[in-house]
């Protein structure tokens, strides 16, 4: 069986520590799409990039990034080669599992306030109640303007969250099964009860409309034209005694995003193929929709990126998207001590063992997923090797034991080399995710040996 321990690779574990320092700050930032967009732009154009737009032509050592509707950025290192050869792609979705406010979300029961929702994402929704929420996102209002909102991420904030019954009260709740235990409906935000003096009925749903009036300026009805998102409260932390791993919300897959976007902005050199990052929305509800990975967007942008480069055609571009190649990256279930028993050890992922590749992921037969040809597992095979890289490779549990989906197989419909890769993590989906700060930076590493070939 082929797999490594990272940590015992290193004679000091500084580096490791350093680069987790700046993944927890991306990922105590990035708590939405938008966010994790906006904090990439800072990132690249602090490296020289400059938006697509301000380009009237492209050469060899290009920089360049462009942002699709605020939520979904894509960057680009134009290489030495014509594009005709292939490009090397890294790719990540931003979006994580979380609950949205429903549009018209705001009502009063027995003098509360509360925030009606519906989860995004697969979630365990027991695992939401009781906890630190803040509401994240925006408003955007008729006259064209665009109000952030952000409440629960400082300190000096006040936090929301969604009340449990008491155990003393639960017979009959304790008896559900756990998907019903905490249903849909019932994942609604507490945000007041104080009641606005001077008003007939719903005053304390008036009082909450009156400060969201004072502090941003929006009405009830703007609620219509918003994107709120509510979140677990807090930063990341450094989890376990030794520190090692680090607990978040949204490692899924801000990790993979923040890896692959480090890559491509810290490469020293210009790489003989022109080297890409695309962090894709919509992934954890199918990557549908413009911002997912199923949009025209990236394929579009390659197109103008053949035409500043003065080589467009539409047979360039089909050579171009058929010789290239993808790292699509997205996090593993990595094996919980806890829970040995949905795992096959042999194909399993670990925590600590370097960035893992997923020949196939899918579920019953390998169904719905992208199954990376052995030619192109041999070559990344040679990649790492011949970089002193640790991996692992695995499948997400035991044969029939459930599965998922990534946007692999998206990209692989353009007739491209893709397998699936990333980080190893535990309570994937839930409110505090675990990755070993060890795979964070060997998958950085990783990324960059990949886009240097
Ligand atoms: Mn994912
Ligand atoms: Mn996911």
């Amino acid at each position: 069986m082929y797999r490594k321990n990272v940590w015992e690779k290193y004679d000091s574990h500084k580096e490791i520590m350093d680069f987790n320092e700046d993944y927890k700050e991306f990922l105590s930032i990035g708590k939405t799409e938008r966010l994790c967009v906006t904090e990439a732009i800072k990132l690249a154009e602090a490296k020289g990039f400059k938006e697509l737009s301000t380009f009237k032509s492209l050469k060899t050592g290009d920089k360049v990034y462009a942002v699709n509707k605020n939520k979904n950025f894509m960057c680009f290192v134009i290489g030495k080669e014509d594009l005709e050869k292939g490009i090397n792609i890294l790719g990540a979705h931003i979006d994580s599992p979380r609950i949205d406010l429903k549009q018209n979300p705001l009502y009063e029961s027995t003098d509360f306030a509360l925030l009606d929702t519906h989860y995004y994402g697969g979630i365990k929704k027991y695992q939401w109640v009781t906890r630190p929420l803040s509401i994240v996102g925006v408003v955007c209002k008729k006259d064209g303007t665009t109000v952030n909102v952000s409440v629960g991420e400082s300190d000096e904030d006040p936090i929301v969250g969604i009340s449990d019954l008491l155990i003393h009260l639960s017979a009959d709740q304790m008896q559900k099964s756990a998907a019903k235990v905490i249903e849909g409906e019932d994942l609604d935000i507490t945000v007041g009860s104080i009641p606005l003096k001077g008003e007939e009925k719903e005053k304390v749903k008036n009082n909450v409309l009156k400060l969201l009036k004072d502090k941003y300026n929006f009405e009830e009805e703007d609620f219509l034209s918003a994107e709120l998102e509510i979140v677990p409260s807090g930063k990341a932390r450094d989890y376990g005694l030794d520190r090692s791993m680090v607990a978040g919300y949204g490692h899924d897959d801000r990790v993979c995003a923040y890896t692959s976007l480090r890559a491509i902005l810290d490469l020293k050199e210009v790489p003989s193929k022109t080297a890409c990052c695309q962090l894709v929305d919509k992934e954890e509800i199918g990557s549908v929709g413009a911002t997912g990975a199923q949009s025209t967007f990236f394929v579009n942008l390659l197109r103008e990126i053949l035409v500043l480069k003065d080589e467009y055609s539409e047979v360039v571009l089909h050579r171009c998207l058929t010789n290239s190649n993808m790292l699509s990256s997205d996090v593993s279930a990595g094996v919980d001590p806890l829970f040995l028993g949905v795992n096959e050890m042999k194909n399993s992922a670990f925590l600590g063992q370097g960035i893992v590749f997923n020949k196939y992921t899918g579920s019953r037969g390998k169904g719905g997923c992208n199954d990376a040809n052995p030619e192109y597992i041999a070559y990344l095979r040679k990649v790492l090797d011949d970089n002193n890289i640790n991996y692992q490779t695995a499948e997400l549990g035991k044969v029939d034991q459930g599965g998922g989906g990534t946007i692999a197989y998206i990209l692989a419909n353009y007739n491209m080399n893709v397998i699936d890769a990333g980080i190893a993590v535990l309570n994937m989906h839930s409110p505090m995710e675990i990755v070993s700060k060890a795979d964070v930076y060997e998958a950085y590493l990783a990324y960059m040996a990949f886009l240097n070939n």
